[in-house]
């Protein structure tokens, strides 16, 4: 899987610190270093508006459909994903779960060169490829662009990097995490920790 940071709103945690100024009107008193201190402070006491002003879009390729469909429940997500219907799936590319042993590994590759057959199948005889696509499988390997405020990409990280997510959709959102944390260390540093230390238990 391959997860690219595609575009960031520039100098992010001044606009949203502008953007929060704004409510106090005391834009004037914005420093170099004054967003490190005042964006923690909004977020212990709840004041998340502000951070929906700065985004970030992502191309991820090498995922699985069962990865994206999970994704995509974000709602508050702008997406944009490889078609079936207008990209036939011929000789689809297919994510293999690390949990398949190495015993078995040849038969999972087995089972997807038998639905390759079956895709090709349907569409020799004349079928479309939106109602051929019905015997792909989940592990189907797709591309996906997505685009969210930093408010819901906080939200996203905090349900998806836990342990309890799936791991695939957990991969993913690492690394979105460790690139925004990057660019925005005041936004995402609580949410990196909480990460970190429930991973740690
Ligand atoms: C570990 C895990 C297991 C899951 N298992 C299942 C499962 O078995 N079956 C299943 O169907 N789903 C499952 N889900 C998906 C889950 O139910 C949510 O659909 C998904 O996480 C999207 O999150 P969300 O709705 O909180 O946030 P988003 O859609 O990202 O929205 C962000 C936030 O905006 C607010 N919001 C958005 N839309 C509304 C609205 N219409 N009304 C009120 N508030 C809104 C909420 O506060 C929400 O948390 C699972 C998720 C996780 C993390």
């Amino acid at each position: 899987m391959d997860v690219e940071l595609v575009a960031v709103t520039p100098n992010p945690e001044a606009v949203i610190e502008f953007a929060a100024r704004t409510c106090y009107m005391s834009q004037d008193r914005a420093t170099d270093e004054s967003a490190g201190r005042l964006l923690p402070k909004l977020l212990t006491s709840g004041h998340e508006s502000p951070f929906e002003h700065a985004s970030a879009t992502f191309r991820i390729r090498g995922c699985s459909r069962a990865m994206t469909h999970q994704l995509v429940r974000h709602r508050l997500l702008a997406v944009s994903q490889k078609s079936q219907r207008y990209v036939s799936e011929k000789g689809f590319e297919y994510v293999v779960p690390p949990s398949i042993p190495e015993e078995y590994r040849a038969d999972y590759d087995s089972d997807m060169e038998t639905i390759r057959r079956m895709y090709e199948k349907w569409k020799a005889r004349k079928i479309r490829n939106e109602d051929a696509r019905f015997v792909l499988p989940n592990a189907c390997s797709t591309e996906i662009v997505i685009t969210g405020n930093f408010r819901e990409f906080r939200h996203i990280f905090r349900v998806r990097c836990s342990p309890h997510a799936q791991w695939e959709i957990r991969e993913a959102c690492l690394v979105m995490l460790d690139r925004l944390l990057a660019v925005a260390p005041a936004v995402f540093r609580d949410v990196a920790d909480a990460v970190r230390s429930a991973a740690d238990e």
